[in-house]
């Protein structure tokens, strides 16, 4: 490159470089963000297949550079220790403050004694826990390892907050997960929860608008082919390549920090790059804003009834009645659309609307589920107590009396006067 051509790749702290060494991945979340349409329950994996650019064509372009940046390049992927020279990229780039983001499954201890034989060290590292794919105990160790071996000088533990998506966690995941906090603290290991940045625009990651807005996401992203992007969407899709980090003559200058242009794929961004807080984005009234709203109702629409009724148990149980009525009422019009409507589901409404005190409307849903044939005795005492409570025993009986013999009540009835004998069974 003539001395006279700036160097085209921005260096402010803004500008954040990051080095996709590999597009792959040892594992499979159904919520990684790493590709459009998560499907709350559909494992995944990382976009796509490259011809990885080797080590030596990874060191010998980006030390050839003649700037660095303020802030530490990321080595990330997919897993980028899955690269085959991951250790021989990380201990001889020259100049770079480096930054990790890794699942923890690599050989801690080769890779360390690697960068030591090279006098380096990782300055940051980010880590995060996806409880499906490895168990507690292991992690924990490999994060111990990790920060006990001086590969890294500030390691950041991490787990995704999906308290606000049980859309994307099941009982292996929260069982996983509470051990691991468990063990976490006990050892003394520090961690933090990371929030979830899953939606955009208040909508799934699906791409399915996209629109034109101005945009000021001037990321150096660099493929595992050595292409560079200004943001990850463009990355994966492959859209837009300002050159090559091995041909950086022919490289265009990518935009200044803070400056807008214009982009037609708004709507189609990777919502965790467009909630980073890096850049922004102005609208067509110039209204700028950072973030997009982060919105958990969305996922449902890609869901089954019976998936979603787990996930309404999951918030139900966590307190979020809420979140959990209107998962019911999505599930029941789900069912409604396909004509198989559930009496299960208007049990679990019924008790989910008395437990917000909603207690009419618990009332006509117990009712209906008792009508739909759940006519165990559990839903029909539940019907009955809340019958009570409102003064309406008479037309809760006359309903579940058209489902359940009259002696099966008569004993439901006498066994809640027994539980509660100041207030005796209705004749
Ligand atoms: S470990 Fe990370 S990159 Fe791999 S599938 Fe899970 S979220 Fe995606
Ligand atoms: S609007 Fe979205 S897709 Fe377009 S450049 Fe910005 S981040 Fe990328």
């Amino acid at each position: 490159m003539s001395a006279t051509v700036p160097f085209p790749l921005p260096t402010p702290e803004i500008h954040v470089w990051v080095a996709y060494l590999t597009a792959r991945c040892n594992f499979a979340c159904d919520y990684c963000i790493q590709k459009p349409q998560m499907v709350p329950g559909q494992r995944r994996k990382p976009w796509g297949r490259y011809q990885e650019l080797t080590g030596r064509q990874w060191v010998d372009a980006l030390n050839a550079f003649p700037v660095r940046p303020v802030h530490p390049l990321i080595l990330t992927g997919g897993e980028p220790s899955l690269h085959k020279d991951f250790a021989f990229i990380a201990s001889r780039l020259e100049g770079y403050e480096l930054d990790m983001t890794s699942n923890l499954t690599f050989d801690i201890d080769a890779v360390a004694a690697e960068m030591r034989a090279h006098g380096k060290q990782f300055a940051t590292s980010f880590h995060t826990y996806h409880p499906k794919f490895m168990a507690p105990e292991k992690w924990l160790e490999q994060a111990e390892r990790l920060r006990d071996s001086g590969l890294v000088k500030a390691p950041v533990f991490s787990m995704v907050n999906l308290q606000r998506f049980p859309h994307f966690r099941d009982d292996e995941h929260d069982q996983n997960l509470k051990k691991l906090v468990e063990l976490a603290d006990r050892r003394g290991l520090v961690y933090q929860f990371n929030e979830f940045r899953g939606t955009h625009m208040g909508e799934a990651f699906n791409r399915d608008h996209k629109y034109r807005i101005e945009c000021t996401s001037a990321w150096v992203n660099i493929d595992p082919e050595g292409s560079i992007f200004n943001c990850q969407y463009h990355l994966t899709e492959r859209k837009n390549a300002f050159g090559k980090i091995t041909d950086i003559a022919h490289c265009r200058p990518l935009p200044a920090m803070g400056e807008f242009f214009g982009c037609t794929d708004f709507g189609y961004c990777d919502p965790c790059h467009e909630n980073s807080g890096h850049g922004a984005f102005r609208d067509k009234e110039g209204n700028v804003f950072r973030r997009t709203s982060n919105d958990a109702r969305v996922y449902l629409k890609w869901m089954q009834p019976a998936a979603i009724r787990d996930v309404s148990r999951r918030y139900f149980a966590q307190g979020d009645l809420a979140e959990a009525e209107h998962a019911l009422l999505a599930a029941i019009g789900k069912e409604r659309e396909a004509g198989a409507e559930s009496g299960e589901t208007w049990a679990d409404l019924g008790v989910t609307l008395y437990e917000s005190g909603k207690k009419k409307q618990a009332l006509a849903a117990l009712l209906h589920a008792v009508e739909a044939g759940i006519t165990r005795t559990e839903t029909v005492a539940s019907a009955l107590v809340v019958a009570r409570e409102l003064g309406l025993q008479d037309h809760a009986k006359t309903t579940i009396l058209r489902y359940v013999p009259a002696q099966n009540l008569a004993r439901i009835e006498q066994a809640l006067a027994a539980v509660r004998p100041e207030e005796p069974a209705v004749p």
